[in-house]
């Protein structure tokens, strides 16, 4: 995907949020103004710990997640499993390079951040 070819990981991190917002249908104004709050203040954040820039995707994927939990509900529900009712959760947990979305229930990695 060109979008991960970005060399701002904040733009880079904002693209592929992006993308699972819309492609899971939740990209309403509501989600997308978390998305550019978690984007501010991790690039905020990056200038203080330019080493965290590989962190920067995962971070700002569970600040939005996070963000919808307490609003709009759980993000982004399970695909994997059958009548999921479930969410993904980001892996490495506390942020980390190549982030991706896995079911803590099946044990499954069901896409890479920016891949849903
Ligand atoms: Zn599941």
């Amino acid at each position: 995907m060109d979008i991960v070819a970005f060399d701002d990981p904040i733009m880079t991190a904002r693209a592929l949020v992006l993308h699972d917002l819309e492609s899971t249908g939740v990209a309403d104004a509501q989600a997308v103004s978390l998305l550019e709050e978690s984007v501010s203040q991790r690039a905020w954040w990056l200038e203080q710990w330019p080493a965290g820039r590989e962190f920067v995707v995962g971070l700002v994927a569970q600040d939005v997640q996070d963000g919808l939990l307490e609003s709009a509900g759980r993000w982004p529900l399970c695909t994997a499993c059958e009548d999921a009712t479930h969410a993904l959760y980001v892996e490495p947990d506390l942020g980390g390079p190549d982030p991706t979305w896995v079911c803590e229930e099946a044990g499954v990695v069901v896409a890479p951040v920016g891949g849903l």
